[in-house]
This record gives C-alpha cells, structure tokens and sequence, in this order.
C-alpha cells in the first residue's frame, strides 16, 4: 500500500501584508457580494424544491448571504435511492481510486479553494481567520490525507496461513447506505464525517445543521471537483426529524455518524433501536456528542499558563468547541493572580464582526444559542454564591454578540459548573489548596460527560494522582495545555460517558467502524 505520508498542514499566519490575507480578503468581498441560491445535491442532481431559506452572518444579521431549499421527506427518499445506486460501483472502485479522490479533494483545499472554504467558514459560522484556517483548512485537509493513511494501515492487516490454507480478511463496505449527521461549530467535522464513511467504500446520505449549509456547500463543490462520482454524497437539507423518520426506518440503514448534541444522539439511538428488527444488519452507530470540559490546577501549576489556557480553552470560537473549558478548579495560593493575568488577558480580546482581523471575540451562531448561553448567564447572576468577574454582557441588535464570561462561585456543584452551556462562559471554583485530592473527586463525580480535561502542575506526583483518579473524566486528556485544539494523527479525538462512544475521530479506530469484515479461508 503505497500513499503519501501524511503530514500535518501547515497553518498559514495571515500576517498583515501576506499573500494569504490578501487572497481571504479578497474571498471574503466576494462572498459578501453575491446572494448564493445554495441546492441539494441528490445523486447527480443539484435540486432546488423552491422552499428557501435565508443565511445570514451570526454577526451581521443585515447582510443576506444566501438562501438554500429545504426539502422533505420525498429528498430523502430520493437521497436514499440515489446512495443505493450509486453503491455497487462505488463499492467496488479499487481502494486507490477512492483514496484519489479525497488526496485531490484535500490539494484543492490546501491551494485554490483554501481561502474560499475559510471565508465561508468566516461569513457562516462567524469564526474569525485564525480559527477558520485551523478548521476549515488544516484540520479538514488532515483528516483526508490521514484517512487515507489509515485505511491502508488497516486493509494491510491480515490474518496468519498456514501450509495449504490461505486466509484472508475482505474489508468490504457496510451493507446498505450510511448516514452523516455534522453540527454547524467545525468545517472540519462536516467534512470528515461522510468522507470517512465514503473512502470505506459506502454511499452517504449527508444532514448539515442549517447553520452550516454555507460552507457545507463548498465542501461539496470540492469533493465533486475532485472527481466523486454522483450519488456516493448526498447533501441534504431537511428538518431533523423527517429525516430520521425516513433514514431511520429504512431496511438499508447501515450507520450512523454523528456529532452533535448529547440529547439528539440519545434519541437518534432509542429510535434505531425500537427499529432494530427492520433492518437487515445491526447499524453501527458513532457519535461525539456533548462535553464539560474542565482545568484542573494544582497548588504547583505555574499561574500565567493557567491563565492563558482559560482565556483560549474557553473562548475561542465563543466556546462553542465540545471540548471548549467551562469549569475550572483553582487552588487558593494561585487564584489572586490567575485572575489578574486572566483579566489583563481579556482586556486585550476585541468582539465584532469577523471581516475586522483584529476581533478575537465573534458572534454565537444563532438566536437559540444566544437566548440559551444568556439565559445561564442570568441564572448565574442570581445565585448569590456567585459573582461574575468579567463579562457578562450581551447583545443581539446586529449580531449574537456574547461577552467572554468568568463566573466565580462558592458552590462546585451549581448550575453553570456541571450543565454544557457551549458558549463563552467559564466557571471557576476555587478550593483550598490542601484539598487536591477531594478536588479531583469532584472533578470526576460532577459530570455526566467525558470528552477533555486538563491538568495544570509542575508537581509529577499531582500529575501522577490526576491522570489516574480522573482516568474515566476525559478521553482527551491533556498536561500543562488547554483542553481543546486537538490535531489530526496527533490526539486521536473523542470522549465516553455522555460525550459520545469515543470513536476517536481522524484515527483508525473511527475507520473500522464503516467497515464490514468477511474472512475467507482458502484451501489448496
Ligand atoms: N476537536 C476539537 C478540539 O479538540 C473539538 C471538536 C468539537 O468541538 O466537536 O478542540
């Protein structure tokens, strides 16, 4: 199996004066200056049902980006016909025509396409250009070239022979067609969940959040330049649950990927399993869902680092990262001055729209988050075991602003310590330094999620003790570093608990799942 080694792509700086601004810059006008009318893409048809619905910037509710047509459950049938017809020559295309594909998908992005995928990213998700080309960009390209990598790691490994017998491992495709169902925070994820599925060998019936059809449709533009073939991704836009309706009562429903809210997953299941006698193999299901990820500090941390790993762990992208920080555990010796760096810290992050370089902070991506992310915010300020020390503020006339949050509180066990808020709000609890132990205990019991956590010491036997009580608290686990940020081929990616059945994404472990092993034993 010959391909490429993967490497990571390099981020690119968008350093005032650089070739890369100026081309994002100029994607950026562009995209501004046309309204997109954005179809589905069925099989080979890009389909337009006339239901429009309008796009808006988070932060511009003005300006009108595009609109894109909403179908029902006829597209999904539709969707579902096509991936089944697309899947015997898909299926059976050699594995390296497949890997070619998304190899060429992922040079288009790294080159022509790169700045229209991050403005896309930049105008719909409200994600600023540093954060876009981490996503939209490197991490996005990664995920196709280490995909591939990976499923020539696994279609290498083959059982032992012996004299007269010749065994062998057939890796083929899940029977049926499979299901991709991406949130609206990563470009990258949108991408990587029906990719994976379909350089296995499957066909995919592919559900964006609304809020992420804009770059959704570049994905796909992408994908069919690179050459993949009608109907192996179908693109549709339609409510939730008429697409369940339709995908999850169908005899060919072969899996789900899915990231997304925990609440949505877990129904998603209960449904597939009350269906569970309709369809012809047991679907494999995979989903990262939600997180409440913490920083764990110990009385020997270093105070500066701390700081700077809560005012980017927990703000960037507005929190709205699974793995964003929220609760935060601070030993008494060090509080007084992480809180002067971290204050210091937020007074130099500037809010507003995404086109300004110079905004750290954007907007929330939508009304509903806006209302929920407030909402926690004012039952935050009516709780008097809390005070909020900055931000707090929040503003919806042009865009879903949301000031950067820092809630401290007496009571580890309130409502913005253990709920997921996914936004920009963080929590801090500070306990006596001498209670580290019964700290990490707290840390571990107050949470039904495992995705990331952090623990921040010099000490190796506080290291020590964190990594082993807090052994189920998190499936990124990360020392002296914020908890978020993972890279592909790095820090395999996923949680357990609630967060999700931790089928790291961009690893082989994740690529195994969309793949249906036949074992053949030859005699001679
Ligand atoms: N992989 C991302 C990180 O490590 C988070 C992905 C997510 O929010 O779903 O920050």
């Amino acid at each position: 199996f010959n391909v490429p080694t993967p490497r990571n792509e390099p981020v690119l700086s968008y350093a005032p004066g650089s070739k890369e601004r100026a081309a994002l810059k100029r994607a950026l006008e562009e995209g501004r200056s046309k309204v997109l009318d954005i179809p589905m893409y069925i099989g080979g048809d890009e389909v337009r049902t006339g239901n429009k619905i309008a796009i808006t910037p988070p932060h511009d509710h003005k300006h009108l980006l595009a609109h894109f047509h909403e179908g029902d459950s006829t597209h999904v049938e539709q969707a579902i016909n096509a991936a089944l017809g697309a899947k015997e020559l898909w299926a059976g295309l050699g594995w390296e025509h497949r890997a070619s594909i998304f190899l060429k998908a992922a040079d288009l992005l790294a080159g022509p396409y790169r700045a229209t995928i991050n403005a896309a990213t930049m105008l719909g998700q409200s994600k600023n250009a540093y954060q876009a080309e981490i996503d939209a960009a490197c991490e996005f390209i990664d995920f196709l070239r280490f995909n591939v990598h990976f499923m020539t790691q696994i279609y290498a490994e083959q059982p032992e022979s012996s004299p007269g017998v010749w065994n062998r491992m057939e890796y083929r495709p899940l029977e049926g067609f499979t299901f991709a169902v991406t949130p609206f925070n990563f470009t990258a994820i949108a991408g990587n969940l029906p990719a994976s599925m379909a350089l296995m060998g499957n066909t995919v019936i592919w559900k964006p959040a609304y809020t992420q059809v804009y770059a959704a449709n570049v994905i796909m533009l992408v994908l069919k330049e690179a050459g993949l073939p009608d109907g192996v991704i179908n693109l549709i836009y339609a409510d939730g649950p008429v697409v369940g309706e339709v995908v999850f009562n169908h005899r060919d429903f072969g899996g789900l990927h899915f990231t997304g809210s925990t609440a949505v997953f877990q129904n998603m299941w209960k449904t597939i399993g009350q269906n569970i006698h309709k369809y012809r193999s047991y679907p494999r299901i995979v989903g990262e869902t939600g997180g409440k990820d913490f920083i764990m500090v110990h009385k020997s941390a270093n105070a500066k680092e701390v700081a700077t790993a809560i005012s980017r762990g927990a703000f960037e992208f507005q929190g709205q990262k699974c793995s964003a920080a929220s609760r935060c555990y601070i030993p008494s010796n060090l509080w007084n001055d992480v809180k002067k760096f971290l204050l210091e810290d937020l007074k130099t992050f500037k809010m507003g729209p995404t086109e300004d370089f110079g905004n750290f902070i954007n907007a929330v991506i939508d009304e509903r988050a806006f209302n929920s992310i407030s909402g926690y915010i004012e039952k935050a300020r009516q709780n008097p075991l809390n005070e909020i020390i900055a931000g707090g503020g929040y503003d919806k006339s042009k865009g879903y602003f949301i000031e950067p949050t820092v809630i401290e509180t007496k009571d580890p066990l309130s409502i913005t310590m253990c709920e997921e808020i996914f936004g920009p709000v963080i929590t801090v609890y500070v306990y006596h330094e001498e209670n580290f132990e019964q700290t990490l205990e707290l840390v571990d019991s107050t949470s039904p999620y495992a995705l990331t956590g952090s623990i921040f010491a010099k000490d190796r036997y506080a290291v020590e003790l964190a990594t082993k009580k807090l052994s189920n608290s998190a499936g990124n686990f990360y020392i002296n570093d914020k908890p978020t940020g993972a890279v592909v081929g790095q820090q395999p990616f996923g949680g357990a608990r609630g967060s999700g059945t931790n089928d790291k994404a961009g690893a082989k472990v994740n690529l195994l799942r969309w793949t249906s092993l036949r074992t053949i034993k030859e005699t001679f």
